[in-house]
């Protein structure tokens, strides 16, 4: 589970102090697919940030799975941050490295022996749909298919939380579809948590269960993506 207790963000400007996340209360239960959506400058990528220990906040608490990630530090952060991985909205690919060399790097990274990594990338490439690529380079895949590498290679460490920054963002219609699709098939049959950033209200309503939507730092509603959608 991830919550996050009262938590203020604020950045040192020239200008003064700005408050990029404002006071925020948010509870998301392993398992679910969370949305937050917002306009740019809502304070979306704050908030990544604070999930992952990238950033403290200035007063609140996050907490991931009983730990105030703040307060933590050295192996343990490191620990905690593993557990949650990152799809991006433009790939951050390997451009020089195949498809499987792409989703072993962070296998090899961790150590993981050649014959284990090999069974897992296979795997890997059987769950989202790239059987046949493995010896392409990104260059030579659709958009779609380098989004397939990145959630693939996210995948690669076993996290609990799938974090999905725009993930769809630079991707057509349809292939925002099968993606999201993709998405949702990852949630149930790993059991993974999702939380997707977004500023496309149809992102949220083809896959989330909850929503967070979020105004100048701001939590200005949340709960049932159906109740905070629904049409008047
Ligand atoms: P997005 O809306 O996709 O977050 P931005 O252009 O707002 O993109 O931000 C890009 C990066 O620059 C982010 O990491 C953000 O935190 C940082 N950033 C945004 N605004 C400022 C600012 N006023 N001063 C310093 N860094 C900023
Ligand atoms: P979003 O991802 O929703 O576009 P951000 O979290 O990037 O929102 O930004 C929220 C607010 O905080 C914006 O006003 C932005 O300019 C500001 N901001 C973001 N990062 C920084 C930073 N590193 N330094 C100063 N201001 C920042």
């Amino acid at each position: 589970m991830i919550q996050l207790n009262d938590v203020t963000k604020q950045y040192k400007t020239s200008n003064g102090p700005l408050t990029a996340v404002d006071q925020v209360n948010l509870k998301i239960q392993d398992g679910e697919i969370f949305g937050i959506i917002g306009y740019s400058g809502a304070g979306k990528s704050t908030m990544i940030r604070l999930f992952n220990g990238l950033e403290k906040p200035t007063s609140g608490s996050v907490i991931v799975n009983g730990e105030d990630i703040s307060k933590i530090k050295g192996a343990k952060l490191r620990n905690a941050r593993h557990k949650i991985s990152m799809v991006f909205q433009h790939f951050n690919l390997l451009w020089s490295r195949t498809v499987e060399d792409n989703i072993a790097f962070s296998l090899e990274v961790a150590g993981v022996k050649k014959e284990a990594r090999k069974k897992k990338v296979a795997e890997l490439i059987e769950l989202v749909g790239l059987t046949g690529r493995e010896k392409a380079y990104p260059s030579q895949l659709s958009g779609g298919q380098k989004q397939r590498v990145g959630i693939a290679r996210a995948l690669a460490n076993d996290p609990e939380v799938l974090l999905c920054d725009e993930a769809t963002s630079a991707l057509d219609p349809e292939t925002t579809d099968a993606i999201l699709d993709l998405l949702r098939s990852v949630n149930e049959k790993l059991n993974i948590t999702i939380i997707l950033i977004t500023h496309e209200m149809h992102v949220i309503r083809k896959i989330c269960n909850r929503v967070a939507v979020m105004e100048a730092g701001k939590v200005v509603e949340q709960g049932d993506v159906l109740q905070v959608f629904e049409s008047p």
